[in-house]
């Protein structure tokens, strides 16, 4: 099959590399030049295990072109998949101007029929409105060509992008139209092979349904740390809670680590967009606004403990903190509403010296914290920067953090002080190991 794959971020590279995997011939095109002269040479701009080997492999083999012209990505394809961003505005609505704008510019452009195709999250109506936007265009142009245009959300988590949209739990497709629900069907049977991995549905229910997976998500998250505070003041552990109601196969253990919070380009600017659109329906969405709130403190947990901790001793001005982890989560680059970064903005507006290191997202994070004397970013080597630290926050679960070596970070430090953001050591293990540690939901060994 052709397809069209407008945006070639996260989920539009995947999807278009994965698609292309499969055997279709896909174009893909990014406003973004300098993005698409990278991927022309077979560089991909953001980090995802596995992406740049098929990206290289589907662009040799002659499957997956790259443009900045959509006139040229629309010339041969039957489907037309949007997967731009769909960014947070300041009043926490979606912004929805990306999504209109390819609208518009398939309207202008398109000269058959063209399935589009809503990849990206967009709040409930939005297809209606690209539906609208489209016509509107042809109509301009004295054409009446048939269209159709259909919700497909995208639960691929980032870090594991491409192994969950190879083997996807689900297929949502959201479409009144029966024959469009068959092609789409047939451009998924790769992936879903069973054929109840498909879940077609209406386009609004379709478009709800990424927000209420997201919002459940969310809501999970921010449960289980609200627990985790209880736990530290009531003398409980919540790694052993955790295990006692995920036992429950009503609870299970899934999503219910405690930790900095959550971030990343989608649970809080989805969040927020569900608590905008309940509003905008006269609807108080509680809970949802409680989920929002206890994530924000959630990321002011560990710089609460760190600044409490060094009370004592004047305060943290003055202080060096050593920080492993800047992106969101692990094997990821991206820092989008990272709690590393709520945590350095914290701490060196109190005056405390931070040097980070990650892996791979030490230039995003560098870009998105601009210029501060008083943060120093390195990407090559996580011992390098414990030398004569006061103490050491780890923010982010990225695997060679896990089983680190204790002896040699107990040399490099000033003081042996562990913050532990995501509870990757044992209380018991540090102490063994004479090292203060901080977690999350439990007691500390001071
Ligand atoms: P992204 O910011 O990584 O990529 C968006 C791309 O779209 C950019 O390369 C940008 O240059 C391009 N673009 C913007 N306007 C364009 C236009 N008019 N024509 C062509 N290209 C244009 O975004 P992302 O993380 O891939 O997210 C895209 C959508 O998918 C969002 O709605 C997001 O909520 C949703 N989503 C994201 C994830 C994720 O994990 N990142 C998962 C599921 C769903």
């Amino acid at each position: 099959m052709n397809l069209c794959i407008v945006g070639t971020g996260y989920v539009g590279l995947v999807s278009a590399a994965c698609f292309a995997e499969m055997g279709n011939t896909v174009c893909c095109v990014d406003v973004n030049p300098k993005v698409v002269d990278m991927l022309r040479q077979g560089k991909v701009h953001i980090y995802e295990p596995g992406l740049e080997q098929l990206v290289q492999r589907n662009t040799s083999e002659g499957r997956l072109t790259f443009t900045t012209d959509l006139a040229e990505g629309l010339e041969n394809a039957l489907f037309v998949f949007v997967c731009v961003g769909t960014p947070s505005r300041a009043d926490g609505s979606c912004d929805l101007s990306y999504v209109h704008q390819v609208a518009r510019q398939v309207g202008q452009t398109m000269k058959d029929y063209k399935i589009v195709v809503d990849k990206s999250t967009v709040p409930v109506g939005t297809a209606d409105q690209v539906k609208a936007l489209i016509g509107e265009e042809l109509a301009r142009r004295g054409l009446d060509l048939e269209f159709d245009v259909v919700s497909n959300p995208e639960f691929l988590k980032e870090g594991d992008a491409v192994s969950d949209f190879m083997k996807p739990d689900r297929v949502v497709v959201g479409t009144e139209n029966v024959r469009t629900a068959k092609l789409l069907e047939a451009l998924y049977a790769p992936f879903a092979r069973s054929r109840d991995k498909l879940v077609v549905m209406g386009v609004r229910s379709a478009e709800m349904t990424k927000y209420a997976a997201n919002c459940m998500l969310a809501t999970k998250i921010s449960f289980i740390n609200e627990i985790a505070n209880i736990c530290e003041r009531v003398g409980a552990d919540v790694r052993d809670v955790r295990m006692g109601i995920g036992s429950d196969s009503r609870i299970g253990y899934h999503f219910i680590y405690p930790g900095v919070g959550y971030g990343g380009s989608c649970f809080p600017k989805d969040v927020k967009a569900l608590i905008r659109t309940a509003r905008e329906h006269d609807f108080t969405p509680q809970l949802l606004e409680s989920v929002d709130e206890v994530n924000d403190r959630q990321k002011l947990v560990l710089p609460g403990k760190i600044r409490a901790y060094f009370a004592e001793q004047g305060g943290v001005e003055g202080k060096t903190l050593a920080l492993w982890g800047l992106a969101f989560k692990a094997s990821t680059d991206d820092v989008r509403e990272a709690p590393a970064l709520a945590m350095i903005r914290a701490l060196t507006a109190a005056g405390m010296r931070v040097r980070a290191f990650d892996p791979v997202a030490g230039a995003t994070a560098r870009q998105a914290l601009g210029e501060n004397d008083l943060l120093e970013i390195n990407g090559k080597d996580q011992y390098a920067i414990l030398e004569g630290a006061d103490a050491l926050a780890v923010v982010t679960e990225w695997n060679q953090f896990r089983n680190p070596d204790f002896g040699r970070m107990k040399k490099l430090l000033k003081a042996p002080i562990v913050f532990d953001g995501r509870n990757l050591y044992q209380p018991e293990t540090m102490a063994a190991n004479g090292f203060a540690y901080f977690g999350i939901g439990r007691k500390p060994v001071a």
